[in-house]
């Protein structure tokens, strides 16, 4: 496998959805080449940096909360508080 070869499988690899042999391949070549051990790990860097932008759908809430809401909550909780 080259260089070229193994920067198209990343995603893949990262994925598992490479074949056992491809990803054998691709880890051999990961041992002789420290440049693409360097080029995978930044590129795992952007994946996760990238998931968290894109989490909205299936993670948990966006930490943007409307402010009317916090403004609502927090006077409920003062008034119980208080009550
Ligand atoms: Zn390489």
């Amino acid at each position: 496998m080259t260089c070229r070869e193994l920067t198209a499988f990343i995603a893949d690899y990262l994925s598992g959805e490479i074949p056992p042999e491809t990803r054998l391949e691709f880890e051999r070549h990961l041992a002789i080449c420290p440049n693409c051990v360097t080029y995978l790990r930044s590129y795992e860097d952007t994946v996760r940096l990238g998931r968290h932008a894109f989490e909205d759908d299936e993670g948990p809430l966006p930490d943007t909360v409307p402010e009317d809401l916090i403004e609502a909550v927090l006077s409920a909780r003062s008034k119980s508080s208080a009550g």
